[in-house]
């Protein structure tokens, strides 16, 4: 597809390379977390090896240099996801923590008794449970948008739930327990003209296409760094400036403020005003590492090769008797959920790994989901870049004789 050279691209990780239980790994619990290409392994043992020191504060010269990575890792974010300017790039653990940021500080200011947010139910729970926190607080109700049979989102229901009461709509870009892509634009349009803010959730959208945050013109959005080839512990919440200017602070600490007495502090600006603490420095440049890598790929080429192993997959699926696609939407990222009739998912996901082959089982941090389609869980594989068709039919041989031995 495209020319994407797929041999290639795995050969930059160093994981693959590898047997589980006698047999070549087969990786494909991408959308747990990807693997990390020998130059983010670098970056971070480099970081290590030559310029630690902790940023914002030394007068001296490694500590310039692991500031100066740092900030250059923050601009390299903005671009990538096109900020119109570093300072609305906020550090943070992950999506989850990103998220409870903006739930916590922006919805502890401005939520009151009576107000909605409105969430799909599609959700992972760190795009619920947050929200039900903030809620039981200020007294505002969480609903929830429904979605069908197929797994999409219905945008009528969703635009007929807008109403002056709906403060703010958080909803992901695609669902990682099902590979929906959510048509988030058309909903950001009908937020705004409702008067209501959007957070859009990028955890799974942000490894598969450039995300344009301008163009989307979401109000929030957020990400995790391991999903992007970068490590774990590092995450990015962009905002819109007005809005993270009047957004009161999540965490106090050092480096969030600006002059601290017994009688009233004062506040860093943007982004530092929510950065409190030593961050994870080392995890900031690797995820630079992380884009640096992705922005060589050929990134159209790159998503067209994982449109085929999708394509691919799932006119394997349709032939195995008995296994039922959970999620058949059209416009999906590579991930394929399914169950297979009379087998639990955990019993296949462990016949699955004893033949090499990783997948993820269970409820995937969707349970209102799995209620939804009257499963315990599925069985997720997801497909990113270094995926092969032959991992495709390792997968299925796998299953073919995981059902022999379950039925
Ligand atoms: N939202 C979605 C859609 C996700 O897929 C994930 C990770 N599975 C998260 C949020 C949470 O991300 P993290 O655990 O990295 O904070």
């Amino acid at each position: 597809a495209g020319g994407f050279d797929v041999e290639r691209v795995r050969a930059d990780f160093p994981i693959l390379q590898q047997q589980i239980n006698g047999h070549p790994l087969v990786y494909l619990d991408n959308a747990a977390t990807t693997q990390k290409p020998r130059a983010v392994i670098d970056a971070i043992s480099d970081y290590y090896c030559y310029d630690n020191s902790n940023v914002h504060r030394g007068a001296h010269t490694l500590s310039d240099r692991a500031t100066a990575k740092f900030e250059a890792a923050r601009q390299k974010v903005a671009d990538f996801v096109n900020a119109e300017t570093p300072a609305q790039v906020i550090w943070t653990r992950g999506t989850t923590e990103a998220i409870n940021l903006v739930a916590a500080s922006w919805g502890g200011a401005n939520l009151k008794a009576g107000d909605r947010v409105l969430v799909s139910a599609m959700e992972h729970h760190s795009n619920i449970v947050p929200w039900q926190l903030v809620a039981e607080k200020t007294g505002a109700q969480v609903d929830v948008i429904p979605v069908d049979e197929s797994g999409t989102l219905d945008l009528k229901a969703f635009a007929l739930m807008l109403d002056h009461r709906v403060r703010l709509v958080s909803v992901n870009h695609v669902s990682n327990a099902l590979g929906t892509i959510n048509p988030v634009a058309e909903m950001i349009a009908l937020a705004h003209d409702a008067g209501a803010l959007v957070l859009v959730d990028g955890a799974q959208a942000i490894g598969h296409w450039a995300v344009d945050v301008q163009a989307l013109g979401c109000d929030f959005y957020t990400f995790s760094g391991h999903k992007l080839f970068g490590p774990t512990g590092i995450g990015v919440l962009y905002g819109r400036r007005e809005l993270l200017d009047a957004m009161p602070p999540y965490q106090g600490g050092g480096e969030m403020i600006e002059t601290v007495s017994f009688t009233g502090t004062t506040y860093n600006q943007l982004p530092y005003k929510f950065e409190a603490g030593t961050p994870d420095i080392a995890g900031v440049i690797g995820l630079g590492a992380a884009i640096d890598y992705i922005n060589a790929l050929d990134r159209r080429a790159a998503a067209a090769h994982e449109d085929a192993l999708l394509a691919y997959a799932r006119d394997r699926a349709l032939q195995v008797p008995g296994l039922r696609l959970i999620g058949t939407a059209t416009n999906k990222v590579a991930v394929l959920s399914f169950v297979l009739e009379g087998v639990h998912p955990s019993d296949l996901g462990m016949l699955m790994d004893q033949q090499g082959i990783a997948v993820r089982t269970g409820h995937h941090c969707a349970q209102p989901l799995m209620d939804q389609y009257q499963v315990p869980g599925t069985v997720r594989a997801s497909f990113t870049i270094y995926n092969t068709f032959e991992d495709v039919d390792r997968l299925f041989a796998a299953l073919d004789k995981a059902r022999g031995m379950l039925l």
